[in-house]
């Protein structure tokens, strides 16, 4: 059997939904189809989630959500006239949800609706069991899978029936909904196909494939026939955003292949996500912006047992997690993302953390993007190392640091933010992409 995700821009409007049935009909195979909220229908739309978020937001600003919902309600009876399907049961589950979000239910609560929602419409359209998720999808305090999860699938699972599943939520041990971070319903897809142990898990979205270097900034870029999980997790790390970044999880370790496909091309073959591959060649890269950097500086900073420890641990306090390190023998740099915290608690944590730790120095420096290169190959090919240097050198884009060998898959690049578009455009002209 197939599990199939389709992404939000897939299943934003009626005739995205169509176009997903003659998908669904052209294989029979395909049995679990986990669905997102309707997404952006044009450039400068706003996805059903955000306007989720929004209904939320007036009601803890004290006002109803009323006008918010409105535009929700909208899209949903747009959705559900284009697919000549009866509509009357809708009303009276809008009006609860509505209710539910005006009485404070929070921001879980409200977010998941918009999956929860299209995959009512959908299974009816589709004439498929709706299987929610809710008492299904069990999350951990920590956000992770719990195991729980995959037996629950397999108690209601029917073999050779189909469904239709809301993407992007579940419920804690106490039952009460949690959703994923942004993009997850390509969690949920991951999760189905583990649990069921499909042949394959087509994840169908606006784009054939995963590209090797972003299409809206290099031009002739394509997409990439075959990647491992690896690769493509360490791609979606660095801000590629096809596949999001944490659904790799409940499928490793599985034999599945994922196959992005593009629903408005599906004729064409996609990527192939797999567990292993040969070769030793690149498969892309990609870049993420927003990152600010802490510099601590202490004279035999290394000698000291435990010092990491302790100030990672300090910092967490004030918020703020690192994502990158680079570690020296008198001084640590590491970066985080710049929405963690404002400049006060920034503030506060550099002169707490000198005080505590009797630093000599311990500074923030903000705006630096990091710019990935990934691929098996890396470990083989150090060659790669100065090839991208000197690139960004002769190109003058200032390279911040170089982290090669922390992964086998991938080397991180940190540059001035700003200069990431620039840097990914002569990036992927050096290497092929
Ligand atoms: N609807 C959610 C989002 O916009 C989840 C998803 O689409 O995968 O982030």
């Amino acid at each position: 059997m197939i599990v199939c995700k389709f992404g939000g821009s897939s299943v934003a409007t009626a005739s995205q939904i169509k176009k997903v049935k003659a998908i669904i009909d052209a294989n029979a195979e395909r049995n679990v189809v986990v669905v997102s909220a309707p997404g952006k229908r044009f450039k400068d739309d706003t996805k059903v989630t955000d306007l989720l978020y929004q209904c939320n937001d007036a009601v803890r600003a004290g006002a109803s959500c009323r006008p918010v919902f409105s535009k929700i309600e909208e899209r949903y009876h747009d959705i559900i006239s284009g697919l000549k399907i009866q509509s009357r049961w809708l009303q009276p589950i809008l009006d609860d949800v509505r209710l539910h979000i005006d009485a404070g239910s929070g921001p879980n609560y409200a977010a998941s609706r918009g999956e929860y929602l299209n995959a009512r419409i959908i299974a009816k359209y589709f004439g498929f069991e709706f299987l929610d998720t809710e008492s299904l999808v069990i999350l951990k305090a920590d956000g992770s899978i719990d195991s729980r999860t995959y037996d629950n699938i397999r108690r209601v699972y029917k073999p050779g029936k189909k469904y239709v599943v809301p993407g992007f939520y579940g419920s804690n041990i106490e039952g009460k909904i949690l959703t994923f971070a942004r993009g997850g319903s390509d969690i949920t897809g991951s999760i189905f196909s583990r649990a069921l142990n499909a042949t394959v898990y087509e994840n169908w979205t606006d784009v054939s494939g995963v590209y090797g270097a972003n299409p809206t900034i290099v031009e002739d870029a394509k997409p990439v026939a075959e990647m491992t999980y690896g690769e493509v997790r360490e791609l979606s790390g660095v801000g590629a955003g096809v596949f999001q970044e944490e659904a790799i999880a409940p499928i490793y370790g599985t034999q599945i292949p994922i196959n992005i496909k593009n629903t408005n091309r599906p004729e064409d073959v996609g990527t192939m996500i797999v567990p292993t591959r040969k070769g030793d060649d690149l498969v892309g890269l990609s870049a993420k912006k927003g990152y600010n950097r802490i510099t601590v500086r202490k004279l035999m900073l290394f000698k000291q047992r435990g010092i990491r420890h302790a100030l990672l641990t300090m910092m967490v306090v004030f918020g703020v997690r690192p994502a990158f390190s680079c570690y020296g023998i008198d001084s640590i740099v590491w970066y985080f993302d710049a929405s963690l915290a404002s400049d006060s608690v920034l503030r506060m944590m550099c002169q707490r953390l000198k005080d505590e730790f009797d630093l000599q120095e311990a500074f923030v420096e903000k705006g630096f993007s990091i710019v990935g290169v990934v691929g098996q190959g890396l470990p083989e090919h150090p060659e790669i190392v100065s090839k991208c240097a000197m690139c960004l050198q002769e190109n003058h884009i200032r390279t911040v640091f170089i982290n090669y060998g922390a992964s086998d898959l991938s080397m991180l690049i940190g540059v001035p933010e700003g200069t990431e578009v620039e840097a990914q455009k002569v990036l992927a002209k050096a290497l092929g992409f």
